[in-house]
């Protein structure tokens, strides 16, 4: 088995997993229920997890890349807070940082 993908949030896993199902490729979930260990453990070693049998993991890694190039594309172009200063990903709406609205 081999980890393809890694997320802080359940939906963004949710979501790679529904595309390598939809691919033929089946994936297990890792990490669920490690969330609340937070805190002892690095936070990132505590993210939900996609592993994939080896013989699927280059197609695995191609679909995900595909998915990661098509949101970057969607999305725009990073943008800086005027708040908090903050650097933001393209897709969010608001400032992961401070809640300041992209619009204001
Ligand atoms: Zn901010």
């Amino acid at each position: 088995m081999k980890k393809v993908y890694a997320a802080p949030d359940l939906l963004s896993v949710g979501h790679v997993r529904n595309l390598l199902g939809q691919g033929g490729i089946e994936s297990e979930l890792r990490n669920y229920y490690l969330g609340s260990g937070a805190g002892d453990l690095p936070v990132n070693e505590c993210w939900p997890e996609v592993w994939v049998d080896d013989v699927d993991a280059d197609r695995a890694e191609q679909v995900i890349r595909n998915l990661q190039a098509a949101l970057s594309t969607d999305a725009g172009p990073a943008w800086t807070c005027p708040r908090c200063g903050e650097i933001n990903e393209g897709q969010f709406g608001e400032c992961w940082h401070c809640g300041l609205s992209r619009s204001d």
